[in-house]
């Protein structure tokens, strides 16, 4: 079990993003264990805060993480919504997060084990056939989208290896259903048990086929 480095949990901390504490560290622990298993891939790098954990664990095992996005924000990031960032929008008004991330990834030391692809998920995933240790799904928050990266990634990941689901909510009371209905899935399949949760995140082991 190795611990997360001091320097890249300054950087994680300070990083711009979502992911709180107690369940990065959930992450990161899920992360190690899965990176002996294979590469990890992340759906929704945004500002790169929890792709520093997944680089850690994969250059623990001598992997990397693989992390998808487009960098143009989510809905809820589109100027006029909750969660909307004036400080990153690039010079046509559009929503770019792509700078932003590779500072965070370079002030961590971590670029060597970061593969950034800059596209949607499910473009991605038309090209994709390795196997994956571990698939982390944080993007896009609508049914439409939780339910795409789950149908475009999950089954590239090997027996043993794990999925993990940030902003799992039970009660709509809580937060948007689009990932609590995926966890559902997963669960439904056959394939996934659940082998740990931190809060909002949940950690699920690839048991079957
Ligand atoms: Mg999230």
């Amino acid at each position: 079990m190795s611990a997360l480095n001091a320097s890249v949990r300054a950087a994680f901390l300070a990083a711009p993003g979502f992911m709180p504490e107690h369940e990065g560290l959930a992450l990161h622990a899920a992360a190690v264990e899965a990176a002996t298993h294979g590469p990890l891939l992340e759906v929704g790098s945004w500002c790169g805060r929890s792709t520093l954990l997944l680089a850690a664990a994969a250059a623990a095992a001598g992997t990397h993480v693989i992390t998808v996005d487009h960098h143009r924000g989510s809905e809820e990031h589109q100027p006029g919504e909750a969660y909307h960032d004036p400080s990153l929008v690039d010079a046509d008004g559009h929503v770019d997060t792509l700078g932003t991330f590779r500072g965070v990834i370079a002030s961590a030391g971590m670029e060597p084990h970061v593969i950034a692809v800059v596209a949607p998920s499910a473009v991605v995933g038309q090209y994709w056939r390795g196997p994956l240790g571990m698939v982390f799904i944080d993007g896009g928050h609508s049914e439409t989208a939780a339910q795409t990266d789950y149908e475009t990634w999950a089954h590239h990941i090997v027996i043993g290896g794990t999925l993990a689901i940030h902003d799992v909510f039970a009660s709509p009371r809580d937060g948007g259903q689009a990932p609590f209905h995926v966890y559902e899935r997963a669960l439904a399949s056959g394939s996934f048990t659940e082998a740990g949760r931190a809060d909002s995140l949940r950690i699920l082991r690839r048991t079957a086929d």
